[in-house]
């Protein structure tokens, strides 16, 4: 033991030998500038390595002879603030990822491919102006005009002062000379929000919004809480966010604001813009780094009050959070596909109870996990049924492909889509057509009865894999042979599936020669700003028909939009995931919220061959109620969230046959384990190894093991005890392990 200063430090590097603590010594020059959150450089083997200070300690363990210094502080100020360090080590337990890796989580974006910062030249009268101005003697006419633009606005950048004035530096030196302005350099920040945007005033609200207002401010200054804010599309909810977001303000408080994907809600990014300004900061994947960087930089420098921003905005360093919303809080874009493996709900709830915040989830749709955590009282429930403007939901009718077979039709677009097209088209309104062709499973299914095949332990839909020619069950790994004839009713109209955007748009060219077509998937929409531009041509009326995937389903408000048609409602209800009909639901149910937005009334026009099942159904009526009833029973008959969690250890290699045997000893020990802890065994509810869906990825081979186990807390901190005890034992290079508690997907 040696007494002293000690830093303890996270070594930024991804390797799972390196996920520890290690304590160095905090030389003399630093000591009283040494803070928790810093990004040092540290002596490491060999080399000088990055690192971040969790903890600073009187004493080590380690012996004085090998203890080293610290080298250097990377920047004048911590880049975690303290107050983080918490949910860092909370993130760690909870998702089981290294250390450095939920410290990345809260760092600035770019801060690891050292961007930097921007500084500009400012130019602003001096404090002495008045009288210095009276002795100035004779000022050239550029020297005027600047002087002149300055009284205007004081503090300009002084590249925009020589650009409006057309004086030369020259001219600026001698009125600094003269002692008439000063010049500073100041940092810049890159503005990502190039669009012109109106201020808007606050609507008077109605009886339903008021109720949630008032609700949420109470549990507000109570300190904590989370709301389910369930209301129709329409209904005004983001006039809600903005109002009790103006109240946290009010209470000198901070808000985060997330949306699923900021390009795909650019109007409700617009809306909170237009109403509280300057004061905004927007964060998101498709900003340059550096753009993001000053953002960050913005909210760290309290020069913002409102953060709105994609998943990862949750980790945005404001200091007196007050407010969480999550917007449209059913979307899947809220799960992290890497490690950690978060969701934003997740975070967003933990955040708020260490920072005494109220967390607002707001749905048209809420995940049957929320929904059914607010019926067990969990979260208070909101609800908000009517629209604004009294406008009724827009008339949904289910058109069964089954029959348009049955009478000779073999085309994508039924007689009824077809004309109701034709009718748009003539009457100069538009219409968006929904393509959801998502991930890569195929399903094979029945043209005559609408069956999908299905496993029959699982209830969910087989998956055809080209390899073999055969069919899969992702969930508990049975093969089938592609079947000759239906199942169901013996048709030997029997297919797999796989229709995209790109095919309805060459149907639609062969049916409507002269339409003009936009179409917004993903191919169309990887340009930076390409989404944006999609949207204003459409909406400025340059063309007829937009066809999409599920991203025309959101957000979108085109008041001369009066027919939605769903080309396929099947693709999705038939996607190997027992989400599939809860997804379906939702899916439809936004897209027909697309509708009769402006004054001329909406038809949606959905097209499926299984119209009666309940999701399809429902959505139509858009009963939500009645769909969470019927699906909660399903959930709870099959053992599926919320009544069980689902966990998955993906592992990933080169080498099959090693990865075969690794999971295979994987499985044995895990079956062991859970053997041995009582608590466990009793909370198990199933368990297995089976090759992914998907077999290999960028040559690596994929297996998983999926354990299924029920909600009891005994049991989750089991899960933890177990996932923490095999992430150390099965530490390899050459076999990857990814853990991921309830993941979004089992491809
Ligand atoms: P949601 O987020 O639930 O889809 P919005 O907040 O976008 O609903 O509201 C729908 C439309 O109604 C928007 O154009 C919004 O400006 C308008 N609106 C919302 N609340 C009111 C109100 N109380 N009075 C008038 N218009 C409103
Ligand atoms: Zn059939
Ligand atoms: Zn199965």
């Amino acid at each position: 033991m040696v007494d002293g200063f000690y830093a303890g430090v996270v070594i930024d590097r991804s390797s799972s030998a390196l996920d520890r603590v290690f304590h160095y010594e905090v030389p003399d020059e630093f000591k009283d500038r040494v803070k928790l959150g810093m990004r040092v450089l540290v002596p490491f083997g060999q080399s000088m390595v990055q690192g971040y200070i969790i903890s600073l300690d009187e004493a080590t363990d380690i012996p004085e002879h090998k203890l080293k210094a610290i080298k250097k502080l990377m920047d004048p100020y911590p880049l975690i603030s303290e107050k983080f360090i918490p949910l860092i080590m909370w993130v760690k337990k909870e998702y089981h990822c290294p250390l450095i890796e939920a410290i990345h989580c809260f760092v600035p974006p770019g801060i690891r491919v050292n961007i930097k910062e921007k500084k500009q030249k400012v130019a602003y009268l001096s404090p002495e102006y008045a009288e210095k101005a009276e002795t100035a003697g004779k000022l050239s006419a550029n020297m005027k005009a600047i002087l002149q633009a300055l009284e205007q606005e004081d503090g300009l950048p002084v590249k925009e002062l020589l650009i409006n004035t057309g004086a030369s530096q020259s001219s600026i030196n001698s009125l600094v000379s003269k002692g008439l302005i000063t010049v500073e350099t100041e940092e810049t920040y890159r503005n990502p929000w190039q669009y012109e945007i109106d201020a808007t005033q606050p609507p008077v609200y109605n009886d339903e919004q008021n109720k949630a207002i008032s609700l949420i401010c109470s549990m507000m200054s109570k300190g904590g809480g989370t709301v389910l804010l369930h209301g129709v599309t329409g209904s005004g909810k983001t006039e809600v966010y903005m109002k009790t977001s103006a109240e946290a303000l009010a209470m000198d408080k901070q808000v985060i604001v997330l949306v699923p994907e900021i390009s795909l809600t650019p109007q409700t990014v617009g809306r909170f813009k237009s109403r509280f300004g300057d004061r905004v900061a927007v964060l998101h994947s498709r900003l340059s780094i550096g753009e993001r960087y000053d953002e960050w930089r913005r909210i760290y420098n309290n020069k913002v009050d409102i953060v709105v921003g994609a998943r990862s905005a949750i980790f945005a360093p404001l200091n007196r959070l007050g407010l969480v919303i999550i917007d449209e809080s059913h979307e899947d874009s809220y799960k992290s596909e890497k490690r950690p493996r978060y969701h934003a709900r997740e975070i967003a709830q933990m955040r708020c109870r260490l920072e005494n915040a109220v967390l607002v989830l707001g749905s048209a749709t809420p995940s049957l996990e929320d929904y059914h955590k607010a019926r067990q009282g969990e979260y208070h429930l909101v609800e908000m049924k009517h629209r604004v403007d009294k406008q009724i939901l827009p008339e949904v009718k289910i058109i069964d492909m089954r029959q348009e077979l049955a009478k000779g039709n073999r085309n994508i677009f039924s007689l009824s889509l077809y004309s109701a097209l034709k009718k748009t088209l003539e009457s100069q309104e538009q219409a968006i057509l929904l393509m959801n062709r998502r991930g890569y499973a195929q399903f094979v299914s029945c043209r005559s009865c609408g069956e999908a095949i299905k496993c029959d332990k699982c209830d969910i839909t087989l998956t055809y894999h080209k390899r073999g020619n055969k069919l899969v069950c992702h969930y508990c790994g049975l093969e089938r042979e592609y079947p000759k004839v239906c199942p169901n009713c013996k048709s030997s109209y029997i297919k797999h599936f796989g229709l995209g955007t790109q095919r309805v748009e060459e149907e639609l060219l062969k049916l409507f020669p002269s339409v003009r077509l936009l179409r917004m998937d993903l191919d169309t929409t990887s340009r930076k700003g390409a989404h944006h531009d999609i949207i204003e041509a459409f909406g400025s009326g340059r063309y007829d028909i937009l066809i999409g995937t599920q991203m025309v389903a959101k957000g979108l408000d085109f008041p001369n939009v009066t027919l939605v048609g769903v080309i396929a409602a099947d693709t999705a209800l038939s996607l190997p995931d027992y989400r599939s009909s809860e997804k379906t639901f939702q899916l439809i149910t936004q897209v027909a919220g697309r509708a009769g937005r402006g004054s001329k009334p909406g038809l949606v026009l959905v097209q499926t061959y299984q119209p009666d099942h309940y999701s399809i159904r429902l959505a139509s009526k858009h009963d939500y109620k009645e769909f969470y009833n019927r699906e909660i029973e399903v959930r709870r008959q099959f053992i599926y969230p919320p009544y069980s969690h689902i966990i998955r250890v993906l592992i990933s290699a080169a080498d099959e046959k090693g990865l075969i045997n690794y999971a295979n000893d994987m499985l044995e020990w895990t079956r062991g384990y859970i053997n041995r802890d009582p608590v466990l065994r009793k909370g198990l509810v199933d368990i297995g190894a089976y090759p992914a869906p998907i077999e290999r990825i960028n040559n690596k081979y994929r297996w998983h093991i999926i354990i299924k186990i029920d909600t009891s807390e005994e049991t989750i901190s089991g899960y933890h005890r177990l996932a923490e005890t095999l992430t150390e034992r099965f530490r390899s290079e050459d076999f990857s392990t990814a853990l991921d508690f309830n993941p979004l997907s089992l491809l």
